[in-house]
């Protein structure tokens, strides 16, 4: 074998990019099978087609076929030992390898609804992509910087970009099947498992958007594929710089230096993630730590960790109250918010249009810096500061700003029965 496919070969090498596998779970004796292509005696003309139990490796069957990717050819050696073995499980799982599925993709016929997605991590934070191939010309692309790289992880870029992907097809009214490209196995195991361990929020929003597509029309149908990153795919080139250049928006956009955000480190009710959340925490405490021991006598020491208490009592009862502002930030920074813009993008609304004074989409620019009817509450709290984008970004940002912007959403009621009022203080 090694003599007639060097390439199998030299990619087990030790040192090699190594090759993705998911971990196996099965949970008994021909439960599930899996199903696998095998190519490294292709060039020879013996591609194999095989099934084997999870659980005890056996092989069930194997076959020298013409071609493994035939999905006749496929079905027949299936059923063949659905025969041999009185019956088929619940579950065939399908193993397909990073070079199969490269080859796969690389064959692929390119379509008119084909979005690539991708979530970027910098040094400039998180930010996720996705963009709409049409038979592979660019038709758009729709990004959206989701926060610090202390908040998120990229497992929730990479689902968040299949949301833009979503309200893509949902704004250009899609029909039909779509095409959703990503290169992250976490999520499309758990897409496969529909069974959400982390940022459920965010999965119950994507859920809630595949559904509203599915049941716009009978024809509709959503396609999940593994598109492998760095394998000069164009779709997912394109979404992976385009995340990157959003991941890396704000920081030129703002041009200052980043200010430390406190308080936006609790996430239960937001999709910020506990798991970024812990390790930056961590990293604080140590940092705090030290820093105490350093400039402590040896008595100092042993009062110094009593000194973390208060604070951490402080921090308790402030929690609910962070939280739910936390909540509210992430969200207007998002778009993801209950404005009639997101609602209706969410098919939950009727229209876009801001019931306020009805002449615009109410967007997230819209309802701070824009709509007539909060002009009161505009003056009051944002007396000064230019009715555009940057002071926008800047409300959202820098929080100094924030008892003005909280003041100015208590004013104008707008989200007062989700959240009720705001804390100011
Ligand atoms: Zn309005």
């Amino acid at each position: 074998m090694h003599l007639f496919a060097p390439d199998g070969f030299s990619k087990r090498e030790p040192g090699a990019r190594q090759i993705l596998r998911v971990p196996k779970t099965p949970i008994g004796i021909h439960e599930p099978w899996a199903a696998d292509g095998h190519d490294k005696l292709n060039k020879i003309g013996f591609p194999i087609w095989a099934l084997v139990d999870d659980a005890t490796g056996k092989w069930l069957g194997a076959w020298i076929v013409p071609n493994n990717r035939d999905p006749n050819i496929v079905s027949y050696c299936f059923l063949e030992t659905v025969l041999k073995y009185k019956g088929y499980r619940l579950r065939v799982r399908e193993v397909r390898e990073r070079e199969t599925t490269v080859d796969w993709e690389r064959g692929r016929r390119a379509e008119r609804q084909d979005i690539y997605t991708d979530g970027s991590m910098t040094d400039g934070g998180v930010a996720s992509a996705a963009v709409w191939m049409k038979r592979g010309e660019e038709k758009m692309r729709r990004t959206l910087r989701i926060g610090e790289t202390d908040e998120h992880t990229v497992y929730e870029a990479e689902l968040m970009g299949i949301t833009l992907a979503m309200e893509i097809a949902q704004e250009h009214r899609f029909k039909g099947k779509i095409h959703i490209g990503l290169d992250n196995q976490a999520v499309l195991t758990t897409i496969k498992t529909r069974s959400p361990k982390f940022a459920q929020k965010m999965w119950e929003d994507l859920g809630r958007l595949i559904k509203t597509y599915l049941k716009r029309d009978p024809t509709n149908e959503v396609e999940f594929r593994w598109t492998p990153g760095h394998e000069g795919f164009e779709g997912n080139e394109r979404a992976d710089g385009a995340a990157r250049g959003a991941a890396e928006e704000e920081r030129r956009m703002g041009g200052e230096e980043e200010e430390e955000e406190e308080g936006w480190e609790d996430g239960r009710m937001v999709p910020i993630s506990r798991a970024a959340t812990r390790q930056r925490l961590m990293k604080e405490i140590g940092e705090k730590r030290r820093d105490m021991w350093k400039n402590s006598t040896r008595y100092d020491r042993m009062q110094g960790f009593d000194d973390t208490m208060p604070s951490k009592i402080f921090g308790r009862l402030t929690k609910s109250l962070r939280r739910k502002q936390a909540s509210v930030i992430f969200q207007l920074r998002t778009g993801h918010v209950q404005l009639a813009k997101h609602l209706y993008t969410m098919g939950k609304e009727e229209s876009p249009m801001c019931k306020g004074c009805g002449r615009r989409p109410e967007t997230v620019y819209h309802y701070i810096m824009e709509c007539e009817r909060y002009e009161t509450a505009r003056r009051r709290h944002f007396a000064y500061m230019g009715r555009n984008q940057r002071t926008m970004t800047r409300l959202l940002k820098e929080e100094k700003l924030l008892p003005k912007l909280f003041s100015y959403i208590n004013d104008t009621k707008r989200l007062k029965r989700l959240f009720g009022t705001f804390d100011t203080g």
